[in-house]
């Protein structure tokens, strides 16, 4: 690894697998510039995806010259999701969708509110799912979940330490949304951003519960 950076990320924003990624090209810094781009892709055969891993210049305490920020990639912009988070809640998808357009459209008050909205069907479509899936029997389940508050769901069902700590305060910044969106303005970003991360964790888990199937079932692996 080039050692003026910190890491690369460990998985791929595509198919979601931990990945050791593969360095394909990176620019040098701009004289003044504070971000560092590399291209990287990803090594599974059956996704070979590229995408941008961005650095930010490291302070005095970081470990490396340049830290990493965040990843960009196609998918990220734009609203459509896996199959497998539609087939969890295809309400999520839709709300989902008509914030980021609100949020196209400079309507910022407007798109915060319904994020949030989004975030809390999310997080608990995802629940009612894993309840059912792990105990069919679960009764009236549905409407437990529905009435519970969303950062209780969070954290019942969330394993993440960092993630919950985030889909928290997500949470909560969506809690007195109209009070809140007047004083904090673009907060409705880092609630997209936090939307991102739950259902990044949801795919992570996804791919790793397909990987011990198949190595629990080796002949019905691809
Ligand atoms: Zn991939």
């Amino acid at each position: 690894m080039a050692d003026h950076i910190d890491r690369y990320p460990e998985s791929c924003p595509y198919c979601y697998r931990y990945i050791k990624a593969i360095h394909r090209w990176e620019n040098i810094p701009y004289e003044d510039s504070n971000l560092y781009y590399i291209v990287l892709q990803c090594p599974d055969a059956g996704c070979q995806k590229l995408f941008l891993a961005v650095y930010k210049e490291g302070k005095k305490e970081d470990s490396a010259e340049w830290v990493l920020d965040h990843i960009i990639s196609e998918k990220q912009n734009a609203t459509k999701f896996d199959p497998y988070i539609s087939d969890i809640s295809e309400k999520f998808v839709d709300i989902y969708g008509q914030a980021f357009k609100a949020e196209q459209m400079g309507l910022g008050d407007a798109c915060g509110a319904t994020y949030r909205k989004a975030l809390e069907i999310l997080v608990k479509d995802y629940a009612i799912k894993k309840t059912i899936k792990e105990d069919p029997e679960a009764d009236s389940v549905e409407e437990t979940i529905k009435k519970q508050p969303l950062a209780k769901c969070i954290n019942e069902y969330f394993k993440d330490g960092k993630l919950k700590e985030i889909a928290n305060r997500a949470a909560w910044l969506g809690n007195d949304e109209v009070h809140y969106y007047k004083l904090w303005g673009k907060d409705y970003e880092k609630l997209r951003e936090a939307i991102m991360l739950v259902v990044y964790y949801i795919m992570q888990e996804k791919a790793a519960d397909d990987l011990l199937e198949e190595m629990n079932n080796p002949k019905s692996g691809k």
